[in-house]
């Protein structure tokens, strides 16, 4: 599996642009970052979207997104969300006062809600959803290809859940965290649900697999520098090896 990353940032600046994957083409997961990052003929290649939750910074390009999709696209396009984050959306957004319900306009919508912990299958993949920890209804995914998983923990403070979860998948490769701030945010941490450095290796801790490739997203754009060396010197001391930041434009192969 291919995971690009459109954008993967906690805020939004000029080179920083806030979460979107997109995986193997037909699939974004958020919509953080997507009309700067995708042509006409990305657009056109895509069939599906899932949701983290209901945050701006996860749906920002939503709005833009399908109503480029109503006009370049032939085939359907569905979005799959929690229900807490379908609701969310239509009432504050495709209310025909903020956008217009662009699913009542066109037919090629279609919204499919997922119950967390059932396994769905999209292009290919096997997916389920699994509650995490943060200050909305938020859930992350792990994603089945057959041959390798790759956990996304979406926005999220201290959670057992997705590591139970984690620990199910005998062929796990690969895991994407929300890692906001630096050691010694943990207030400002635990008051908007995010991880630190700090907690982010007692996270770890709940993993029985110790090889897994770990990716760090989500980092406010002001406080960057001061996160990347939190990790240097965790891998100069040795405490954890292969932690990877995100940045745009990067291609995770599983
Ligand atoms: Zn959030
Ligand atoms: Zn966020």
């Amino acid at each position: 599996m291919i995971f690009k990353i459109l954008g993967c940032s906690g805020g939004k600046y000029r080179n920083f642009g806030p979460t979107a994957f997109q995986l193997d083409d037909k699939v974004l997961i958020d919509v953080g970052t997507v009309m700067r990052k995708l042509d006409m003929r990305d657009i056109r290649a895509l069939d599906s979207l899932l949701l983290t939750h209901m945050h701006f910074d996860h749906i920002a390009d939503l709005p833009f997104l399908l109503q480029s999709i109503i006009e370049e696209k032939d085939g359907n396009f569905t979005v799959y969300s929690s229900k807490e984050t379908k609701t969310a959306i239509f009432t504050h957004i495709f209310n025909f006062s903020i956008w217009p319900d662009l699913f009542q306009i066109s037919d090629k919508l279609e919204w499919k809600v997922f119950n967390h912990l059932e396994a769905f299958n999209v292009s290919g993949y096997e997916i389920i959803s699994i509650p995490v920890n943060h200050t909305v209804p938020t859930n992350g995914f792990i994603f089945d290809d057959g041959d390798s998983s790759l956990g996304f923990t979406a926005d999220t403070y201290i959670t057992d859940q997705f590591w139970e979860e984690c620990n199910k998948k005998k062929n796990l490769k690969a895991l994407i965290i929300d890692v906001s701030f630096p050691t010694g945010y943990e207030d400002r941490a635990k008051l908007t649900k995010h991880l630190t450095v700090e907690l982010l290796l007692q996270e770890l801790k709940k993993l029985e697999k110790d090889n897994l490739e770990i990716y760090v997203t989500h980092i406010k754009p002001s406080d960057r520098a001061k996160v990347i060396k939190n990790i240097k010197d965790i891998e100069k001391q040795g405490i954890r090896e292969k932690i990877t930041v995100l940045e745009e434009g990067m291609i995770i192969r599983v």
